[in-house]
């Protein structure tokens, strides 16, 4: 969307850019009030381990319980939020949410690794690590190296610097970083060696049609191997069907997540699903 242009250039006064504008203010001021009125929760899908079968943590997805529209998903508000004021606030809620809920779940014996994606420009703020920290002493219960930060490969764009200080900063604190949406940036192998990253997350426009375009199989598997030469863990997403399961674990993909295994769900259910597929797996 198009957002204000700032400085004194002079602008063409443009209609469709001015009402996209005002469509723009008037989300962030929503999106402000649901923050303040606590409409924001987070889903949870599974991520299973392909060898052993065990769920082995989950990525906590944010989700607008609008009071009027139902279910909103972040493709319906994220856009308006990043680069906005709103960006870190968000983030900051979205991170504590989700220790809270991994203490709650902690507490009743059920040990999942909880990863949550951390948008650019709220990880490149210089005190997000201080922030992060505070935040994890808030929440002893929950094990460091059992939370997880889900990154886009883009995120370093403009200041690699920043980007590996900050991730290096987090590091030493024992949180992991997963490379999100993998292969769909534009990441050099100097790069990717650079960062101080525990997990490559193969995107899921990849694995949706690994199984009939000869392209994207072939990028789904440099993906594994690509993982294997740099000793990173590798998870696919957005693995549909049983078909893209069964190739996954041929190829030698460590974890996977999606539809195929179980849609993202509310809190509440997931210690319910995980009971169920321990069930099953028996
Ligand atoms: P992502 O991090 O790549 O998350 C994966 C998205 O794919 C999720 O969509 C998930 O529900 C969906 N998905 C999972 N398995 C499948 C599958 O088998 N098939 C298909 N078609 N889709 C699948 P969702 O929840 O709508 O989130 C979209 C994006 O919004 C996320 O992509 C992430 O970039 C962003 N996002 C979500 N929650 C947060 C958050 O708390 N903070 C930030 N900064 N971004 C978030
Ligand atoms: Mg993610
Ligand atoms: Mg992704
Ligand atoms: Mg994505």
């Amino acid at each position: 969307l198009a957002k204000d242009a700032g400085g004194n250039r002079y602008q063409m006064f443009d209609p469709e850019t001015e009402r996209q504008s005002q469509i723009h203010r008037r989300a962030l001021e929503l999106i402000g009030l649901a923050l303040a009125r606590d409409e924001f929760v987070l889903h949870y899908q599974p991520k299973v381990d392909l060898l052993s079968g065990e769920v082995v943590g989950a990525e906590a997805l944010i989700r607008w319980q609008h009071p009027e529209l139902g279910l909103l998903f972040p493709g319906d508000f994220l856009s308006h939020v990043y680069g906005s004021k709103l960006e870190q606030a968000l983030g900051e809620w979205v991170i504590h949410a989700a220790l809270k809920q991994a203490t709650q779940w902690a507490q009743c014996g059920l040990n999942v690794k909880l990863s949550i994606n951390v948008s650019a420009n709220h990880l490149l703020r210089s005190d997000f690590a201080a922030n992060l920290l505070t935040a994890l002493s808030s929440y002893p219960e929950v094990p460091r190296s059992s939370f997880e930060l889900e990154v886009l490969e883009t995120m370093a764009i403009g200041d690699m610097q920043q980007a590996i200080q900050t991730l290096q900063q987090c590091k030493e604190m024992g949180v992991r970083f997963s490379l999100d949406d993998f292969g769909t940036g534009y990441s050099s192998l100097t790069y990717l060696r650079k960062l101080p990253i525990d997990t490559l997350k193969i995107d899921q426009s990849f694995v949706r049609d690994m199984l009939t375009d000869p392209d994207d199989f072939g990028i789904v598997q440099g993906v594994i191997q690509l993982a294997k030469v740099f000793k990173l863990q590798v998870i696919a997403e957005g693995a549909e069907t049983v078909e893209h399961i069964a190739l996954l674990r041929q190829l030698g993909c460590h974890l996977v997540q999606g539809y195929g295994i179980a849609k993202p769900m509310p809190a509440n259910m997931f210690p319910i699903w995980c009971n169920e597929w321990e069930k099953q797996r028996a």
